[in-house]
């Protein structure tokens, strides 16, 4: 049975990578019929806020990421880390370092100035009991060690990457797993040592997590060894770059999912997006696919080695792929507290707001498009330069003054499509212009500019909520 699991360390905002992260989890888990857990990595008391681990389970839940059983809080397991560093100190493959702050530094800037990498040179591993005493004897307090032999050979298959092999000298000397703390206890437990008890106590089969974790997996895996623990398998999913090629950072503006979401960007799309960094589709099948599409033919082969750029044209297009497939109903859903947070009066008639969300969606890249473009459908537009020019052409206002004078007597419902056309077609006639003169001058006077949706149903929204007359009026002032 797969089990894998996302820990997500609650220092920050739910960020794009770790929601990749999650994806890939979740994508694998769905795949296999098995479960995606979470665990939320709370050890960094400083840093840990329990508004982040709100922001982060409602992300995910707004991706449509859901988990299967309940979160697994690493805090409340504290007993079972320190019962695994007593193992580790019991089996002698643990020991207590006594190097104060300033040794170890001093230690740091004799490797530099010597041109050498930066590692604990092992000073405190084999100390006599009598020197052990000593330290002792001053008050020092020790953090624990986890023995690194710097000939151990560390390989695994890595789903995405291969056969992978580090040395153990390479990975800076003897492991701390506990922090600093009086000698006769054992501090706080560290990253790479909980997260081996327990991912084995929640029976992951799986890990998959970022690239930046490859050299922790080197030393996790010795923790397996050394505490008897059942090996998992892992998958190292590529890095997520900026457009320059470098590790996407919160320089490049947005990182966190409430912010794209802020944005206007809808989750099908983001977790659309997020699955194609990294991961390429199957022959014949579209980029654009919700999550479980993707779940059914989700494999590691198709997980790409190199870094994945952030391409923001191609998830602008996914999005409005996303927007415009959306059935008005939802899309209203989504656009109406927008709305409302303008403080713009919405008409009673629910038809009406369904059809501007149908005139509206096809042009739609980000949700918020849809604030801007319906503006003018709640409050009169200003008369902008190209609207102003159009009224100036020869017959304009002609045209307008006999769509007025029609309208007056017998005001169009904005009902019926045809009979807006027809008193185009009149007004045209009257003012000795051509239809398109009429349309683009109607537009002008309707919406104060050239640009807009489709001309009838704007009309005839603005008909219905008895906007239109007003506007044509005020181009005769
Ligand atoms: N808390 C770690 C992180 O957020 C978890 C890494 C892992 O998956 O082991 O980076």
């Amino acid at each position: 049975m797969t089990r894998v699991r996302l820990a997500p360390s609650p220092t920050g905002t739910l960020h794009i990578g770790t929601a990749r992260t999650a994806v890939f989890n979740w994508l694998f888990a769905r795949h296999e019929n098995g479960s995606f857990l979470l665990r939320i990595e709370d050890t960094d008391k400083e840093r840990s806020k329990p508004e982040y681990t709100q922001n982060i389970l409602e992300g995910l839940q707004w991706l449509g990421i859901d988990w299967d059983e309940e979160p697994v809080i690493q805090s409340e397991r504290i007993t079972e880390h320190r019962n695994a560093i007593q193992t580790l100190l019991d089996r002698g493959l643990a020991y207590r370092c006594y190097a104060s702050e300033g040794e170890l530094e001093t230690m740091r800037e004799n490797q530099k100035s010597a041109k050498q990498a930066p590692r604990y040179d092992n000073r405190h591993r084999n100390l006599t009991p009598d020197q052990e005493a000593a330290f002792q004897a001053e008050g020092r307090e020790a953090v624990i060690r986890f023995r690194i032999d710097d000939d151990a050979e560390i390989r695994w298959a890595d789903l995405v990457r291969g056969p992978m092999s580090w040395r153990g000298a390479d990975l800076g000397g003897d492991m701390v797993v506990a922090r600093r703390a009086p000698f006769d206890q054992i501090g706080d437990p560290l990253y790479n040592l909980v997260v081996v008890v327990d991912d084995a106590a929640m029976n992951i089969t799986h890990v998959i997590r970022g690239e930046d974790h490859i050299a922790n997996t080197a030393k996790q895996l010795l923790l397996y060894a050394a505490l008897d623990l059942p090996l998992p398998t892992f998958a190292h999913a590529p890095l997520i770059l900026n457009a320059e090629g470098r590790k996407l950072s919160k320089r490049d503006g947005v990182t966190s999912i409430n912010e794209f979401r802020d944005m206007g960007y809808t989750a099908e799309a983001i977790a659309n997006y997020m699955t194609l960094l990294g991961w390429s589709v199957p022959e014949g099948m579209e980029e654009r696919f919700t999550l479980k599409d993707a779940a059914a033919v989700f494999d590691f082969d198709r997980v790409n080695k190199a870094g994945a750029r952030f391409d923001w044209d191609k998830l602008n297009w996914l999005n409005s792929q996303v927007l415009h497939a959306l059935p008005a109903e939802m899309l209203l859903q989504d656009l109406k507290p927008l709305w409302l947070d303008q403080n713009w009066n919405l008409p009673e008639s629910p038809g009406w707001t369904l059809d501007l969300c149908r005139l509206l969606g096809p042009s739609l890249t980000l949700l918020k498009d849809g604030v801007e473009q319906a503006e003018p459908f709640f409050l009169c537009p200003e008369m902008e330069e190209d609207g102003r020019q159009q009224l100036e052409v020869d017959g304009a206002r002609t045209a307008i003054a006999r769509l007025l004078e029609k309208l007056e007597t017998s005001p169009w419902t904005g009902e019926d499509s045809e009979e807006g056309k027809m008193l185009l077609a009149d007004a045209a006639k009257a003012a000795g212009v051509k239809k398109g003169v009429v349309m683009k001058t109607l537009r002008a006077a309707l919406l104060g500019r050239l640009q807009g949706p489709d001309l009838i149903t704007t009309w005839s929204l603005l008909a219905r909520i008895g906007q239109d007359l007003p506007r044509l009026r005020r181009c005769l002032d």
